[in-house]
């Protein structure tokens, strides 16, 4: 692997397809994959990580908003593509890039079965979603009756999936609960399915559902964070491969006396001779200032170095003392040997914001072997 000459996110696509036929393995063959490549990816970059798991061969994926459907399609990506939480504004692109809403309200059904009557679209596919306990977007049980009327009667969309989002998946002491929402989803697609007069796919499972509930795959299953190498518990963090390592350089070194200070507010105050390096990543590249005061840590040469006061926007300053190092050399701040999970945990926060918070300034390079 080369050296970083700056702030890098590198980004190992072979990892990519370690993960994906891991999970793989998790599922039915007959159940589709769905790959949610919302937030670029979770910040890794969503049209290269669409472009390789579509080679992979997935069947589908999902995204939040149409706009991110738009940059899948003008880059070429031919699988079907779920959005997963579109708003009015978006739907002339929504019908435009053949991209497939996720309808889940009465306000939202009236205004797409409007743009689709505006484009003249006959059985254009949406996905309808339901509440069953995380209370976010979706329909509840007691409204499928009407929905479903009102869907009958007209024939400008087709509802090829229902389905709904748990709570809950990672916590097993949330188990009763899940099941409970499983068993909601059951009831709400079998008088969906009588109703309608056929059977649209059904889909209730993220990453830790398809580890924790596998008997509720249903048709098709939904990974995003497994897909980028992080499974939310630790044996299964040990099968996946974290895709994205966040490197950066050495600025500057400098050797502080007592009585010194470090940075803003001057939050960290010397007591003995530091050695402190100055590097190039702050919280406008999305180390966030929980991150300062020693929550976080990057490592060099192998070494961990705490990060001494507060992150600036454009620099952190870290302790060096005693380690082997000099201007310019490599950083890791999070990778496969010291995940984002762990960082995230110490700022009290989760992999996904930290993943998905790395900002656009940092460069993106590709690894595939
Ligand atoms: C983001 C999202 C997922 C993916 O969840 P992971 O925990 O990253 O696997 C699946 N379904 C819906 C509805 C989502 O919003």
């Amino acid at each position: 692997m080369p050296k970083a000459t700056e702030t890098v996110l590198e980004i190992d696509l072979s990892a990519l397809e370690h993960n994906y036929q891991y999970i793989r393995s998790k599922i039915k063959p007959s159940t589709k994959f769905l790959g949610v490549v919302k937030a670029f990816a979770y910040g890794n970059d969503s049209v290269r990580v669409a472009q390789k798991l579509e080679d992979l061969g997935i069947d589908y994926f999902a995204v939040a908003y149409a706009k991110e459907g738009e940059v899948l399609r003008d880059a070429g990506i031919k699988s079907p593509i779920l959005v997963l939480h579109p708003i009015p504004s978006g739907f002339d692109t929504i019908i435009e890039r053949c991209l497939e809403p996720s309808i889940y309200s009465e306000h939202i059904l009236d205004a797409f079965l409007e743009a689709a009557k505006k484009h003249s679209q006959k059985d254009y596919p949406i996905h309808l979603k339901f509440n069953t306990g995380l209370n976010r977007l979706g329909f509840k049980k007691a409204e499928v009756a009407r929905l479903i009327d009102k869907l009958t009667l007209r024939k400008e969309v087709k509802v090829v999936s229902i389905f709904s989002h748990l709570a809950a998946t990672e916590d097993k002491n949330e188990r009763e609960f899940t099941l409970g929402q499983i068993n909601t989803f059951k009831e709400i697609a079998l008088e969906v399915g009588e109703r309608l007069g056929y059977e649209p796919k059904h889909h209730i499972l993220n990453t830790s559902g398809i580890i924790n509930y596998p008997e509720a795959q249903f048709d098709m299953v939904r990974s995003g964070i497994g897909l980028y190498g992080y499974g939310n518990e630790a044996i299964i963090d040990a099968e996946l491969r974290p895709i994205a390592t966040l490197k950066t350089i050495i600025s500057q070194l400098h050797i502080l006396e007592a009585n010194e200070s470090v940075g803003y507010n001057r939050a960290f105050k010397v007591d003995s001779r530091k050695v402190t390096a100055t590097l190039p990543l702050g919280h406008a590249d999305g180390i966030g200032r929980p991150y300062g005061n020693g929550n976080g840590q990057v490592f060099i040469n192998g070494k961990m170095a705490p990060i001494l006061g507060n992150v600036c926007m454009d620099m952190i300053m870290v302790d060096a003392t005693g380690i082997d190092c000099k201007e310019g050399d490599e950083v890791i701040v999070f990778g496969p040997q010291t995940s984002a999970e762990k960082m995230a945990s110490r700022a009290n926060t989760i992999s996904y914001e930290l993943l998905t918070g790395i900002s656009q300034r940092v460069k993106r390079i590709f690894l595939d072997s």
